[in-house]
């Protein structure tokens, strides 16, 4: 049997917070606010894991009121997550993201997400793409105010 799962997520981009996506430092002097490290395709990718294995979202399984999850490791939750996809029944097939950031350029860093989000998710790195995209100056990612991530998830039974 196969599932699948979309996710999305926004971050408010402010100076003096660290930009962290898919669980790698990015050098830029706006990181993203939250109340976790606020990774936004990690936040994205579980939210599509939760959505394929109908499981509610992010916000149910981590509140942000609990202080548990202040400044929490996003690839963690995410591994809590993929923890329960292997209590299901399934694995990943393959996932599929966008960042949409304006500035710095991801594309130094797209290769070693991969690796990382691959390990955490339990499959080949050729299974995991992550793609960037900048918001052409329009909108609130045009304007480098907020981060955003987009993503596909598919699942199979073990
Ligand atoms: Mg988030």
């Amino acid at each position: 049997m196969f599932r699948i799962g979309i996710g999305h997520d926004t971050h408010r981009l402010a100076e003096g917070r660290p930009l962290i996506l898919g669980g790698i430092r990015i050098e830029s002097e706006r990181g993203a606010e939250g109340h976790s490290d606020a990774d936004a395709l990690a936040h994205a990718i579980t939210d599509a894991i939760l959505g394929a294995l109908c499981e509610g979202d992010l916000g149910v399984h981590f509140p942000d009121r609990d202080p548990r999850w202040k400044d929490a490791d996003s690839l963690q939750l995410l591994a809590r997550v993929m923890w329960l996809v292997g209590e299901r029944g399934f694995r990943i097939v393959n996932v599929d993201t966008t960042v949409m950031l304006e500035r710095p350029k991801l594309r130094p860093y797209i290769t070693e997400m991969r690796a990382k989000l691959s390990e955490v998710l339990g499959v080949e790195v050729d299974c995991v793409s992550v793609k960037a995209k900048t918001g052409e100056g329009l909108d609130a990612v045009g304007e480098w105010r907020a981060v955003m991530a987009q993503a596909v998830v598919l699942l199979e039974s073990a």
